[in-house]
């Protein structure tokens, strides 16, 4: 019998929206009458944009005949969507992005978890906690951690710890790691890092030879002005950072597909004798050997929303979300519930009222105001004593949810 990668069961199973659906079937069919309100899925709900509907039909079209049928597309994505991005995303602010440090995909889960692969298996990571799960998980896949501990955490895993205390911003380690994981806005806090976080992060990386991977899904829902948008608007990221964009959050692509990684030119890793190499280099390696691009179709959708008439809409659509959001925190602020996030993200974590556990706090929303929420502790350790509030809902169920929490707790 072919010996399995037992890496995989060091890992617990995928429990945490298996068991939310596990309750809220039961306490469902119990109920068979309760006006169930999921504000826990981190998905979106909305239609996707005018713009992409049209661009994706028009290059339906063109698919269906010879003369502009297009088939295996350029190896890092379409010209026209990279020039867009280099131009709407960072040189409109001022950032030096070229088209070919830019590397289009089918969204930036997958990008997130497969550019571990062209770094050493004995590389050592850093990673926040609370956090979204894939950064750990598929360094765990791919041997790069010990075993589980009982407190949920992994050997050989430096862990940076996001509480109300440093305002769920990760502080530097005194330790020597290679690859740190961040992720602003933040999934699941819904919270920020600032210039003065992200320079500390730069100054560190710089120092140790690390590498910072970026995972700004969420940019586009940032408000304030002071926030910065990507990491290269900070000097010296060029130099230590590689970012991660979607559409998926920006532009409702969660079921259409669509991201991308910016990997600058001059950044390098190093070989074991010391000799460094572009890691771009090895990403289009890796990228052409494992996959071949995300559809002309899609890529064609995504690069409508850089237009006036696009970004318009890009911002309505968001606009609707962030309005849900501050609908959430201003309504949980009323009955004196503390809950961060929700400025810059579509996300609020919730303090749980008298310090009880996550699921504690998810069973009594579930029960008493039929809300599903996410609980905290399955994002971490860190994540215990919270939960995550979204605000990819539909306006009317925000706002019946809300009602029922300002007019019973
Ligand atoms: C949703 C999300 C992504 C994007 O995922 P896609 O694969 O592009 O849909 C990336 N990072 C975080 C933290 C997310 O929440």
């Amino acid at each position: 019998m072919a010996k399995i990668n037992e890496n995989y069961l060091k890992l617990a199973g995928n429990y945490l929206f298996a068991e939310i659906g596990r309750r809220v079937a039961k306490f469902q069919d119990e109920n068979p009458s309760a006006q169930i309100i999921r504000l826990g899925i981190g998905d979106v709900t909305q239609p996707l944009p005018k713009v992409c509907i049209d661009a994706m039909m028009q290059a339906t079209l063109e698919m269906g005949r010879a003369e502009t049928f297009r088939g295996y597309g350029p190896e890092q994505g379409y010209e026209f969507l990279r020039e867009k991005i280099s131009e709407y995303n960072y040189k409109r602010r001022g950032i030096d992005v070229d088209t070919d440090e830019i590397f289009i995909s089918d969204g930036s889960k997958c990008d997130c978890g497969n550019i571990q692969e062209i770094f050493s298996a004995d590389c050592r990571i850093a990673i926040a906690d609370p956090v979204y799960p894939v950064y750990l998980d598929t360094n765990v896949m791919a041997g790069r951690t010990g075993n589980r501990n009982e407190d949920g955490r992994f050997d050989g895993v430096t862990y940076l710890p996001c509480t109300a205390e440093n305002n769920f911003s990760p502080q530097v380690p005194n330790e020597k790691v290679d690859l740190i994981y961040l992720c602003s806005p933040n999934n699941p806090t819904g919270t920020t890092l600032d210039f003065d976080a992200l320079k500390s992060w730069i100054a560190y990386a710089k120092k140790f030879d690390s590498i910072i991977l970026y995972d700004a899904a969420y940019a586009a829902y940032i408000r304030e002005e002071n926030i910065p948008r990507s990491i290269y608007e900070v000097e010296g990221a060029k130099d230590v950072a590689i970012e991660f964009r979607s559409f998926s959050k920006t532009a409702g692509f969660t079921g259409t597909r669509c991201g991308y990684v910016v990997i600058p030119k001059n950044l390098c890793g190093t070989t074991s004798t010391g000799e460094k190499v572009p890691l771009k280099n090895l990403w289009l390696r890796r990228q052409t050997t494992k996959f071949n691009g995300t559809a002309y179709i899609v890529q064609r959708g995504a690069a409508a929303i850089y237009s006036d008439e696009g970004q318009a809409q890009v911002r309505s659509l968001i606009d609707y979300y962030m309005k849900n959001a501050q609908i959430i925190l201003d309504g949980l602020k009323s009955i004196g519930l503390t809950a961060y996030g929700g400025i810059n993200a579509p996300y609020i974590w919730l303090k749980t009222p008298d310090g009880i556990s996550s699921w504690e706090f998810f069973d009594k929303l579930l029960t008493q105001y039929n809300i599903v929420g996410t609980p905290g502790a399955g994002f971490g350790p860190c994540g215990e004593s919270y939960l995550r509030l979204t605000a990819f809902g539909s306006r009317e169920n925000t706002l019946v949810a809300i009602n029922r929490l300002t007019h019973n707790i």
